[in-house]
């Protein structure tokens, strides 16, 4: 209190004009306890500032509420710091699902967004597609031109594909090496194509010099999955599993036939 409120304007107040904010709760207070019901804390506001209030009665002889004793203490500082150690947390927990190369998902986070967007589908009866995409040739890329830029060549792949998600609920992952997931809710497959053909166009038209690949430059391939629509009522963990199988066996599909291209 020391921070608002001096001495001798306390003296003798009405704790009703000191403490306006509180005076609803006052009023409560003075039910509660003439009920002989327990008096809960109370958090208010006050210029700026947060406070703690405790309450306790006074009875007179026969044992009616004359009188409350509150006891308003400023939190504001704990505020600040536990509003500060949330924001940390969030911080850990957001860096702790990204993968550090590129900024995308990593698998941790992609397992946590698969499964709410699977939930979420499923809730809606909507469909959803997972695109597998794997950088073709990608090892004598990085054995000629070397690690360093075999990264810069991943991050610039990250990048294209991220710039081809178009709404709001689309999700990127980089689930291993040179390997991506790509997270289309509420796409069928004729959707889920169509952005599949977009990002295969999109890479090639980076035009990274690669010139062991029979296209002389960085391309990929891809996998489709899709849900369907009626909702099945298997566990979230076993459809994503499946979700997960279907795009990689769709991935090996476009791999067998010349790379470059996509499969469903
Ligand atoms: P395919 O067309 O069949 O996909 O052949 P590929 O050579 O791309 O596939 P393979 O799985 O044989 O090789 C993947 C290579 O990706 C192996 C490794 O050299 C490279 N790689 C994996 N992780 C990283 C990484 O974090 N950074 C870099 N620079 N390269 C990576
Ligand atoms: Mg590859
Ligand atoms: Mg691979």
């Amino acid at each position: 209190m020391a921070s608002i409120f001096k001495h001798d304007t306390i003296v003798g107040a009405c704790v009703s004009e000191l403490l306006p904010s509180a005076s609803g709760a006052i009023e409560d207070m003075f039910l509660l306890a003439s009920a002989d019901r327990a008096l809960p804390d109370h958090q208010f506001t006050q210029r700026d500032r947060t406070y703690i209030a405790s309450f306790h009665a006074t009875r007179d002889s026969q044992g009616h509420v004359s009188g409350l004793f509150v006891v308003a203490s400023d939190i504001t500082k704990r505020m600040q710091v536990e509003h500060h150690l949330r924001e940390v947390r969030r911080r850990v927990v957001a860096t702790n699902r990204r993968d550090h190369l590129t900024g995308l998902l990593n698998r941790r986070g992609l397992e946590i967004v698969l499964h709410r967007e699977l939930r979420r589908a499923r809730r809606a009866s909507n469909r959803l597609s997972l695109l597998a995409v794997d950088i073709d040739w990608f090892k004598s890329y990085n054995d000629s031109l070397g690690h360093p830029q075999g990264d810069r060549c991943l991050r610039a792949v990250a990048d294209k594909l991220v710039g081809c998600l178009r709404r709001g609920g689309d999700a990127a992952c980089r689930h291993g090496g040179e390997e991506f997931l790509l997270i289309l809710p509420e796409t069928d497959i004729h959707g889920a194509v169509a952005v599949a053909e977009n990002c295969r166009k999109a890479v090639e038209n980076l035009n990274i010099v690669h010139r062991d690949s029979p296209n002389g430059r960085i391309t990929v391939s891809i996998g489709i999955a899709h849900t369907n629509a009626v909702a099945d009522d298997s566990p979230t963990t076993s459809a994503a599993a499946a979700l997960l199988l279907d795009a990689d066996n769709a991935l090996y599909r476009a791999k067998g036939s010349g790379r470059n291209t996509i499969s469903v």
